[in-house]
Order: C-alpha cells, then sequence, then structure tokens
C-alpha cells in the first residue's frame, strides 16, 4: 500500500481510462458514496477487493443511528441534532469532536430520507432498542434486521443507478502529483494482472484497521490478542494512505468491542437479552459487571475474567421474545448454543459451574428487585419480571468489532491535515474516519458505526462529484 508519483527514474503510468469518483471500498460507506457522486452526475466506479462484497457492514446487525428522519416523526419522535450532540458528548465524556458528532446529527436523518424515497433502501425506525446512551428513540434498521440485508439493498440501489462495482480488484496504490492530488489509483485483479486507473477524486471507504494485527498492536494493544470479529479486508489501507499524505489521524485508541460473542460459536448474542433482565457471570458463576453500563466497553472486563470467557444467562420467555425479531438468536438455537434447563442446579452442571452460583445470584438479584434497590454492581432490575424456568445460557468471550480511529476530514468530509487543510481530491468515510467514540472503547455510543460510513459517504460521495473531469 503506497502513495507513488512522478519521478524521472519512475513516471506516472498511462492510464487505461479515468473516471471522475473512484470510490475504494464496498461497505455502507462505498455504497452509499457511489450512489451520491451518481445522482450529482459524475461517473463512478467501485473498487472491491473481495469477490462478493461482504464488509463489516453485512456482518453488522443494520442498525443505524439517524437523527430528525421521517421515520421520526412519523412514529411522534421528538430528536435533534442538539440533544444528538449531548448523547455523543456525555457518552464519550466530551472527548469526541463535537463539529463532527453535530455533523451527523445535522445530516443523518436527511441521508436516511434520501436512501429510503431516491433509492429504495428503507430503513425503518426500531422500536426495540432505546436507551443505552442515546436519549431519543434514533435507531434504524432494514426490514429484514441484519445487515447482509443493508448490503443487498444498497448494492442493488447502485446497480440501478448506475454505480458499477469491480470485485476483486484491491487498489494496492493511489498516484499523487507534487500538490498531494491524487490523479489515480494501481488495481491488482487476479492472477496479478495490473490495471492502472485515473479518477478526478477518490473516497476512501476502506474501513478501520482491525485486520492489520500491527496497527493493532501499535495503537490498541490491549486487544492484539483477542478475537477479531470484523471483516478481515479491513487492513487499514485508507488510512494509511492519508497519513504518507501528510493528513492527520485521531482516536486511534478508540474501537467498538463486545463481551458477548457466542464461544465457540462466533455469533453476536443479542443484547436484548440482558436489556430485558439476563446477566452475565464469569466461568466461576460469579457477575462481575453492570450488563447495561456500556455494550462496546464490556469486552474489556469479559476479557479479564479466567480464561477470557463468560455465561449469558436468561429464561425460556425471554429467549422466544428475541427470537421473534432477531436472526442472531436463531442461529444461537440452530446451532445449539444455547443450553438449557429446568432448574438452575442442572444449567450449573451443563455449563459446568459451581453448584448453587446460578441460584445464588439469581436470588441475589431478586432481593434487589423486592427491595427496590440497585444491586451490588449498581444495576436496577426494577420493572422487570423475574426470570423463570426453564432458564438457558450462552458461553461468551469478548472481541474487536471495528476501529473507531481513523483520518480527520471536515464537513465535505474532505481528509484534512493537522492545521485542517484540506488535500485537493481525497474524501473518507465510515471506518477510514475519525469516528465521534472519543478516544476509548467506552464512548461508542450504539449504530453509530453505519450513521458514520452511510451519513459521511453520502456526504463524501456528493462532494467528491465536483472534482468531475467530465464537467
Ligand atoms: C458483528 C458486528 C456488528 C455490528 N453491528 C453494527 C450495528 O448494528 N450498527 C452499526 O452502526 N454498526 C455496527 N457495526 C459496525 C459497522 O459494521 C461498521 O461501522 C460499518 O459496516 C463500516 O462500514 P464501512 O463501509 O466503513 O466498512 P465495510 O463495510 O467493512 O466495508 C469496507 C470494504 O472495503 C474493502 N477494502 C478494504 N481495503 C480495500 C482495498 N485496498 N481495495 C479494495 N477494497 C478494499 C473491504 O473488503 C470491505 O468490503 C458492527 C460491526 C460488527 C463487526
Amino acid at each position: 500500500m503506497s502513495i507513488l508519483r512522478n519521478t524521472p527514474t519512475s513516471p506516472l503510468p498511462e492510464f487505461e481510462y479515468t473516471i471522475d469518483v473512484a470510490v475504494i471500498g464496498a461497505g455502507a460507506c462505498g455504497l452509499t458514496a457511489a450512489l451520491a457522486a451518481r445522482d450529482a452526475g459524475a461517473d463512478v466506479l467501485v473498487f472491491e477487493r473481495d469477490k462478493r462484497p461482504w464488509g463489516s457492514t453485512s456482518m453488522s446487525l443494520g442498525a443505524v443511528c439517524g437523527v430528525g428522519s421521517k421515520e421520526q416523526q412519523r412514529h411522534g419522535i421528538a430528536d435533534s441534532a442538539a440533544t444528538f450532540v449531548a448523547d455523543v458528548m456525555a457518552k464519550t465524556e466530551q472527548r469526541a469532536d463535537p463539529r463532527l458528532a453535530r455533523l451527523i446529527g445535522e445530516r443523518s436523518g436527511g441521508v436516511l430520507d434520501w436512501l429510503n424515497e431516491t433509492h429504495q433502501v428503507p430503513l425503518l425506525l426500531d422500536a426495540k432498542w432505546t436507551g443505552l446512551g442515546h436519549s431519543a428513540r434514533r435507531l434504524h434498521i432494514p426490514p429484514g434486521r441484519n445487515g447482509e440485508e443493508l448490503l443487498a439493498l444498497l448494492l442493488n440501489a447502485c446497480a440501478r443507478a448506475g454505480a458499477e462495482v469491480v470485485t476483486e480488484a484491491t487498489v494496492t496504490a493511489l498516484y499523487a502529483d507534487e500538490s498531494n492530488r491524487i490523479v489515480g489509483l494501481r488495481v491488482e485483479r487476479p492472477g496479478g494482472v495490473i490495471e492502472n486507473i485515473g479518477c478526478g477524486a477518490v473516497v476512501l471507504a476502506t474501513c478501520g484497521f482491525g485486520g492489520n494485527e500491527a496497527m493493532i498492536a501499535e495503537h490498541i494493544p490491549e486487544m492484539r490478542h483477542a478475537r477479531y470479529f470484523g471483516h478481515e479486508g479491513n487492513r487499514g489501507d485508507g488510512i494509511l494512505w492519508g497519513l504518507e499524505l501528510g493528513a492527520a489521524a485521531a482516536d486511534m485508541t478508540a474501537y467498538q468491542g463486545l463481551g458477548t460473542l457466542a464461544d465457540p460459536q462466533q455469533i453476536v448474542v443479542p443484547h436484548p437479552l440482558m436489556i430485558e433482565g439476563g446477566f452475565l457471570v464469569n466461568i466461576e458463576g460469579k457477575r462481575f459487571t453492570h450488563e447495561l453500563a456500556n455494550i462496546s466497553g464490556m469486552c474489556v472486563p469479559v476479557l479479564q475474567q479466567p480464561e477470557g470467557r463468560a455465561w449469558v444467562i436468561f429464561d425460556e420467555r425471554r429467549h422466544q421474545a428475541c427470537l421473534e425479531h432477531s436472526v442472531e438468536q436463531r442461529q444461537l438455537a440452530e446451532v445449539g448454543a444455547i443450553k438449557r434447563a429446568d432448574d438452575w442446579a442442572t444449567l450449573e452442571q451443563l455449563c459446568g459451574l459451581p453448584a448453587g452460583s446460578l441460584a445464588a445470584e439469581n436470588a441475589a438479584i431478586d432481593a434487589a428487585r423486592s427491595a427496590d434497590r440497585e444491586d451490588h454492581l449498581g444495576r436496577s432490575f426494577k420493572d422487570l419480571a423475574p426470570l423463570q424456568a426453564p432458564f438457558c445460557a450462552v458461553r461468551v468471550t469478548g472481541a474487536l468489532f471495528h476501529t473507531q480511529g481513523g483520518l480527520c476530514i471536515n464537513e465535505r468530509a474532505q481528509v484534512v491535515r493537522a492545521d485542517d487543510s484540506p488535500l485537493p481530491n481525497l474524501y473518507a468515510g465510515g471506518g477510514a474516519a475519525r469516528s465521534i467514540s472519543g478516544p476509548a472503547v467506552t464512548g461508542y455510543l450504539p449504530a453509530v458505526g453505519l450513521s458514520m460510513a452511510i451519513t459521511l459517504g453520502a456526504i463524501a460521495g456528493h462532494a467528491a462529484a465536483s472534482h468531475r473531469i467530465s464537467a
């Protein structure tokens, strides 16, 4: 991955053809950028390293945070950019970039409306997810409630709009002139075939660096031995190109983690199980964390437990309720990840937990609920029905989902240097750009990842179209 320049010994190659906007990466960010660039009249190509576009977008739950959407209005939800910024700043202990948070707060709802109305990508307000740092209901989700469907909807929209996605096309270098303007890309195709393509502007939609072990070791050493449960092809290429061109990067220590990845099945255990009253114990049968305090940050206490493992404990009633809306819960059932018993003693045995441990933790929760007080971990189970037999358990571990640090951008999603001056024609969004999670794992607000991808993708694609060579 490098920046190549015109030198006497190594002149720039002849480009086979030139397009207005080159988008690198076919996840939510890249595909939304392509749609926006097309709408603005540009010719656009999306280059994707995989044979079939997948990305972290397909692995996600597909929930997108959007502020001020028509969907919110239809459901009578009062929300505003100011409320969103306040939520982001509270979640990150005032350490996120407020300018970026405001940009997402002001633009995300309109971008979701545009996707729905112009490109038939419906994202519906979700009634299940509330709280967890969002003071208004603002999570939007595709009808089938998963990221794979979201990506398919975006791919179909690109096909209709004439934004071609070139697969098995790994961009291995950018060609730049002396002013750091990108003039073309080097693309590696199957069999080592190299294609050199000229362009008017580039959108970096290559996501973060979760798949780059060296970068994880450098920036997020606490997760260097943890499982990475994002897309392997996200190796920080866009961030590395930006840095080589003199751009600034920020919050490189931040990431979205998860403490409840089924082990060994590698399926995300739906959080509503815990929101509705489930709890976590370690392999010694002891609770160790407030399960709702921080979804992303929970990976840290889970990984600190013996063997880095824990059990999610819930009941059959909650399992059935979750089955109705969660693909993951169905998958957990199908692969036999859920242990089930008619009493605590049998469940303890099935899970290899000390006798009496689950019964004791459940009794402590019941006692706190009856006394109308928080438990010893500061969690309140008030208004949540006690767990009832049959009881269920899934073994989990902590994992790194995706990184939150990246290239600094301005309001046009244009990549900037440390003094805020923009690089001439380089744009970034999604995981390639700095997010609004501050510098720590605890700052991630649910559904912000896809919001950064879609909102910034739309802004970047539209702005990149202004560099049309055909104009
Ligand atoms: C299990 C899981 C669940 C999640 N759930 C949610 C959720 O519900 N809501 C939410 O907001 N966020 C969620 N996230 C985070 C969310 O998935 C990401 O924030 C989002 O998908 C990022 O989109 P993107 O377009 O930037 O990256 P991606 O979707 O990862 O796309 C990047 C693409 O770039 C390609 N690429 C990289 N380098 C090159 C190169 N050099 N040449 C060509 N192609 C390249 C990759 O192959 C990849 O296809 C979740 C993440 C995970 C892992």
